[in-house]
């Protein structure tokens, strides 16, 4: 009997790999239709300050499968950059999330910055710069206004090549971050060698804070060596008002999360912002 079990266990396994693998061939395929036919859309979410005030966003890629549904990123960011699809789609997120950010920026209404998030082989791809700079021309927005979310292993992959590149950034004014700082394997010693700007740390600290000591300790420690380093620290994956006051309490000056807004569309974000500013201003 236990032969047989092992045996149906043996097959529902593989044929759920069957599945997995057969839906990730079709996502390469549909995913060069997807970026041609208006399927890939971005969502913003916004960060806020200690005050709760809007102080920035960030641009997510969303994929809206005709079939399937709303694919998440987790999902078709790995096997685009399995295929090299990524530059493509990359360039597509940054300059849509340029445009967007210049129309915020022609109503007044962006605080802070627009940060993307780049793949390792956007970053260091030869030209990258250069598309950089024609995003910024043809859509119009200064440099002040974009950041670029880095995970460590971009950095930590060539590090001589990243600060190159991260310099530069700097002279063109584009603000740079670690994105889920934590989670690789970077340590402080050699972030102090990195013209970065920002550290993000991951949410899975965040989401323990109030009742793990460890994740506590992490959390505050990252925080208090970022500060003395003159960086600015973001949590990311806030949901609830705890979390807020705890990592408020260990110093941490930018927040982003459920508890404050979701990633919406930017028609929702307009919204958003005028609600906040509005409320701000105690109308
Ligand atoms: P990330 O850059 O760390 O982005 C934060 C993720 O956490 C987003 O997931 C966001 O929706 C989610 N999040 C924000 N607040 C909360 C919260 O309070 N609770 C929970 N549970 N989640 C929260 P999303 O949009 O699914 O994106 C996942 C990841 O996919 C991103 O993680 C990023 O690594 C990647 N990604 C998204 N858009 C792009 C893109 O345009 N290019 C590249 N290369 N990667 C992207
Ligand atoms: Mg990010
Ligand atoms: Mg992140
Ligand atoms: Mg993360």
């Amino acid at each position: 009997k236990a032969k047989k079990q092992g045996r149906d266990t043996y097959e529902i396994y593989s044929r759920d790999l069957d599945k997995k693998l057969a839906r990730r061939v079709n996502l390469r395929n549909e995913l060069q239709e997807a970026m041609t036919s208006g399927q890939l859309n971005l969502h913003y979410q916004p960060l806020v300050d200690r005050s709760g005030s809007f102080c920035g966003l960030e641009a997510l890629v969303r994929w809206n499968h005709p079939r399937k549904g709303l694919i998440a990123p987790a999902e078709f960011i790995p096997v685009a950059e399995e295929t090299g699809q990524i530059v493509h789609l990359g360039k597509w997120v940054t300059r849509q999330a340029c445009r967007d950010a210049q129309k915020l920026v022609a109503r007044g209404m962006l605080a802070g910055r627009m940060a993307v998030n780049l793949s390792p082989l956007q970053f260091h791809r030869p030209g990258f710069l250069s598309t950089l700079r024609s995003i910024l021309e043809e859509t119009g927005l200064p440099a002040r206004y974009l950041e670029l979310e880095l995970t460590e292993s971009i950095l930590m992959k060539d590090s001589d090549g990243a600060i190159g590149i991260l310099n530069a950034l700097n002279d063109m004014g584009i603000a740079a971050a670690i994105d889920d700082f934590g989670t690789g394997f970077s340590s402080f010693s050699y972030l102090r060698h990195l013209p970065v700007d920002k550290i993000k740390i991951d949410r899975s600290f965040v989401s323990n804070v109030v009742t793990n000591d460890k994740d506590a300790a992490v959390c505050k420690g990252v925080i208090t060596l970022a500060r003395e380093m003159d960086l600015t620290v973001v949590a990311e994956g806030i949901e609830n008002a705890d979390q807020f006051e705890y990592l408020r309490d260990y110093g941490c000056e930018v927040f982003q999360g459920y508890h404050f807004a979701r990633p919406m569309p930017i028609g929702q974000l307009l919204e958003w912002v005028e609600k906040t500013a509005g409320d701000r201003s105690g109308k």
